[in-house]
């Protein structure tokens, strides 16, 4: 194990980290220090749950006691808006005017790997480049179907970087038709083209289920062991799925008129093995 660095960091948070991964281009060595666990988030866990112990969303009680022994204000519950660790794992302990010892929600923050940055980070709503895209074509619009503009082009969608199935030009189209607030939840409505020898890598979806409806040439298509009884006919293989490294998978063939239905918490994907463009329409609607 390597003992000396050019830079020790201590803590991992927004403080740390991009300082480490600066130096790290610099070419020094860095070594980061952090007391903290690490915690999956829920699109990392199988089970759709966070590793923290207080996960509001999922909470049957909005009470927390305060368990630190011999505290002035032991037993005493506190409520918090967001999901935290327990903070009974790193009390913080103050001594009042009167000489007695409080457990302290102040300045409490969560200590984890990613510091507490990941968590109130994790608080905040997150953009991305093609929640904005929507937007900007969407607002207002009836009919996406034939905008020049409705048209988006994934490069390697849904995969990491370390996925055999990366290539530069592993590009993927969708047609917009619709994403709209329709009875209470989001839909998505996209028109699907993978070229010939092109992927969409396998993912996980959680709080949205997803139907795909082939409507154009043959294909591959990935559906997790167990997520569909009536797969379990298919042969096995393993493929990486964007996040959660490798799973079985049941191997599907496709072709016009095939439907996958993809529940929430199941995991799916699509090959185009064959010489002809694989068109298919994907139906995504939100289910919590
Ligand atoms: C409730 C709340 C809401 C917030 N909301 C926002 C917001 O909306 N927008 C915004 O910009 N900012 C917000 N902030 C502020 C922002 O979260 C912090 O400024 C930022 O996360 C601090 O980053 P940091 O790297 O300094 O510390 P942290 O991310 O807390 O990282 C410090 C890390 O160091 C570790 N550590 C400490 N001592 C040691 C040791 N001796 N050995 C090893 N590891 C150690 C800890 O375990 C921790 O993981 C909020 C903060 C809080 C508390």
């Amino acid at each position: 194990m390597q003992t000396e660095f050019d830079v020790v960091i201590i803590g991992s948070g927004a403080g740390g980290s991009p300082i480490a991964y600066t130096l790290v281009k610099a070419g020094k060595s860095v070594l980061i220090l952090e007391k903290g666990p690490l915690f999956r988030p829920q699109y990392q866990n199988p089970q759709g749950l966070s590793d923290f112990k207080r996960d509001e969303l999922f909470a049957d009680s909005p009470e927390k006691r305060i368990r630190v022994p011999g505290v002035a204000n032991q037993n005493e519950a506190f409520y918090s808006s967001h999901v935290e660790p327990d903070i009974n794992d790193e009390p913080h302990i103050y001594r009042d005017p009167n000489g007695q010892d409080r457990a302290t929600i102040e300045g409490y923050t969560a200590q984890v790997v990613g510091g507490g940055t990941q968590l109130y980070g994790g608080v905040s709503l997150r953009f991305t480049p093609t929640d904005l895209r929507l937007q900007s074509f969407n607002a207002g619009r009836k009919d996406l179907k034939n905008d020049p503009n409705g048209d988006v082009r994934y490069r390697n969608a849904m995969m990491d970087g370390d996925n055999p199935d990366r290539a530069d030009d592993n590009i993927i189209d969708m047609r917009w038709i619709v994403q709209r607030e329709l009875g209470g939840s989001n839909i998505f409505f996209h028109e699907v083209t993978i070229p010939p020898g092109k992927v969409e890598g396998t993912h996980q979806h959680i709080g949205t289920e997803e139907l795909y409806y082939i409507t154009e040439g043959e294909g591959i298509a990935y559906m997790r062991v167990g997520d569909d009884p009536a797969t379990d006919k298919y042969p096995t293989v393993e493929r990486q799925v964007m996040g959660l490294g490798n799973h079985e998978f049941k191997e599907l063939p496709v072709k016009s008129g095939s439907i996958i239905f993809t529940k929430s918490g199941g995991m799916h994907g699509i090959r185009n093995p064959g010489t002809k463009p694989l068109k298919f329409v994907a139906f995504l609607y939100h289910t919590i």
